[in-house]
């Protein structure tokens, strides 16, 4: 079986073979043959002779195989012009086989169940198919120096140009960017304005308006406003500030928003909403401020534990329907959705939502806390003219499921992937809490949060 791929390399390999390393293979050819012989009895037992046939098969594949790396390794000689050539002298290109092209893999992609709705929003994955976060540890940028890291930061950029136009050609017109498109940008020692990007981000934001697409950030979660650590709070304010620069150096309008979790509880949800208040209100940059969303969460603060500072502060919030079922407020959804619609409406906003399910067959909160592949339908409560982030592992192939269940938009046939039919229960939580752990201690020298709350939280 070892010997079988070999064959590939016969027809090429007979043709340059010199005189005496036709001998040399002839002797390793009977020295192979000995082995093999002897291998095949030793092993099969019941089968105590090969026959001649396989084993000049076998051995001439396997001598085949020592010319063929032999060949490759030579370096090709220059013509003798006295020697009258048998063959035509081969270029060094034609000594290698050329790649046979992978075939396209035939995709089956099941019918979808179809249902209706009235909704006339924008859909858009939570993250893209197309990569657009390159980042670094902090080691890399002492190593390479901040300009490495910048370069970073501007190729991301670079692929965020190509997500939008990809997006556009797959209709998809509303999108969250990376957190991490300037890694370290935030940073309290490496951190670094982003200026230097001006005009290609200026050029993202030129596209995105040309094409009506919408713009949105999701900071990380190490982004603690209530902290009662001053440092975690600067540090939170410093990765919003760098949010905020981005997108107005986008030009993005007031749709381009950057939406935070209150984050932890630090045993007091009183002082600590007390403590975001006065973040948002005495420590934030109006720049910022204008952008700034909050979010219900599933183990800290639920839409009704929000709602009031967001209605004071005229703060807009996001409505998630995934978390508002893992920690339902006591008043429904259709009373929630109408109060924040109003803060949005009241800042000029256009409302927007986040919608995942939880896999199926999961159980446990824990189980129950990770996102599906996709989403099989629309929630009852959404109001018609409102902007939806599907936060699905499946990311593009997740609203394109959507699209064709409700009709929604066209889907190209070969831009459609089948869904993974074994989707587990298990949470990627513990990976991404110690992704984002890593993440943390590196922005934030100490964060009193636990990882609990680190759980992959959209
Ligand atoms: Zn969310």
């Amino acid at each position: 079986m070892l010997l079988r791929p070999s064959l590939f390399f016969l027809p090429a390999v007979r043709l340059r073979m010199a005189a005496p390393a036709r001998r040399s293979l002839r002797m390793n050819a009977e020295k192979i043959s000995a082995v093999a012989t002897t291998t095949a009895t030793a092993t099969t037992g019941k089968r105590k002779r090969s026959t001649q046939a396989e084993l000049d098969t076998a051995v001439e594949a396997e001598t085949s195989l020592t010319t063929a790396k032999k060949a490759r390794k030579e370096k090709p000689k220059a013509p003798n012009a006295s020697v009258p050539a048998i063959y035509p002298a081969a270029s060094p290109k034609k000594q290698r086989k050329p790649r046979q092209p992978k075939p396209e893999p035939v995709y089956v992609i099941p019918e979808v169940e179809k249902k209706e709705t009235t909704f006339k929003g924008r859909l858009g994955p939570a993250k893209d198919a197309v990569f657009c976060s390159r980042t670094c540890r902090i080691d890399s940028i002492k190593k390479n120096g901040i300009d490495w890291v910048k370069e970073l930061g501007r190729k991301n950029v670079e692929d965020l140009l190509t997500m939008i136009q990809w997006n556009e050609d797959h209709k998809i017109r509303f999108l969250r960017m990376s957190s991490e498109m300037f890694p370290f940008a935030s940073h309290g020692t490496y951190g670094y304005s982003l200026d230097y990007c001006a005009p290609l981000l200026a050029q993202v934001g030129e596209l995105a308006k040309k094409l009506g697409h919408r713009l949105t950030t999701h900071p990380g979660q190490f982004t603690q406003l209530g902290s009662p650590k001053p440092g975690i709070v600067e540090s939170s304010v410093r990765e919003l500030a760098y949010h905020g620069q981005m997108m107005d150096l986008m030009g993005l309008g007031p749709d381009g928003v950057m939406i935070v979790h209150g984050g932890g509880v630090y045993d007091d949800k009183v002082g600590t909403l007390g403590r975001i208040k006065k973040t948002i209100t005495g420590v934030l940059d109006p720049n910022v401020r204008k952008r700034l969303v909050l979010e219900n969460d599933e183990m800290c603060y639920n839409a009704e534990d929000l709602l009031p500072l967001c209605e004071e502060l005229d703060v807009p919030l996001v409505f998630d329907y995934h978390h508002d079922a893992l920690f339902p407020s006591s008043i429904p959804p259709t009373e929630i959705i109408k109060r924040a619609n109003a803060i949005w409406v009241k800042r000029g906003i256009k409302p927007k939502q986040h919608l995942s399910e939880p896999r199926p067959g999961a159980v446990t909160l824990m189980e129950r806390r990770a996102h599906a592949d996709r989403c099989e339908s629309l929630p009852m409560d959404l109001p018609d003219d409102m902007d939806l982030m599907i936060e699905a592992k499946d990311k593009e192939q997740a609203v394109f499921h959507l699209y064709r269940i409700y009709g929604l938009e066209e889907v190209k046939q070969e831009s459609l992937r089948p869904p993974n039919e074994n989707q587990t229960k298990e949470t990627k939580g513990r990976k991404a809490a110690s992704r984002s752990k890593t993440k943390k201690v590196e922005h934030v020298s100490d964060s009193a949060e636990d990882d609990s709350e680190q759980e992959e939280s959209e």
